[in-house]
């Protein structure tokens, strides 16, 4: 089922250099709208389960720890082919690897502090909007 919608967070790198504005300017600037928002923070218990597909993983301790450090601005938006459009908009996880113009190319800083988060898929973006916030917070 494609829903149009997908969900983000702007990880604690971004908040702590203060990139909120000028990311959530060009999400909008690109064609999305955002249906849900807030600035929270993960638990440690929050960000395990949130990347338990990654648990196996070499960088899960350090993804836990970076992903916990600081508050992050969660969001769900909504587009016409949000989730292909938002991960082409956000660019590759390495930004090293990421197009010109993209979010992490613009504001990342390495593979693992890449700035942004962006679903995989339509299943995922309704698990992590349900996740984050309740049904009274999305509009
Ligand atoms: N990550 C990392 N090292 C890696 C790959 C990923 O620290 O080698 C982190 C990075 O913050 C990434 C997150 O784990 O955004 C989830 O990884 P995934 O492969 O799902 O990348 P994404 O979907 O975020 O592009
Ligand atoms: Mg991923």
């Amino acid at each position: 089922m494609t829903t149009n919608r997908t969900f983000t967070m702007l990880k604690p790198d971004a908040v702590e250099k203060g990139h909120i504005g000028a990311i959530l300017d060009k999400i909008s600037a690109s064609g999305f709208k955002i249906v849900a928002l807030k600035l929270t923070q993960m638990t440690t218990a929050d960000a395990k389960e949130f990347y338990a597909i990654h648990s196996e993983r070499p960088f899960y301790g350090e993804l836990v720890e970076y992903m916990t450090r600081g508050p992050i601005v969660a969001a769900v938006l909504e587009k016409d082919n949000a989730v292909e459009d938002f991960r082409t908009l956000i660019g590759a996880t390495n930004p090293a690897d990421a197009a010109e113009g993209t979010i992490r190319k613009l504001y990342a800083a390495s593979i693992g502090e890449n700035a942004v988060h962006g679903s995989d898929s339509d299943e995922n973006a309704a698990i992590e909007s349900a996740f984050h916030f309740a049904g009274r917070e999305m509009f």
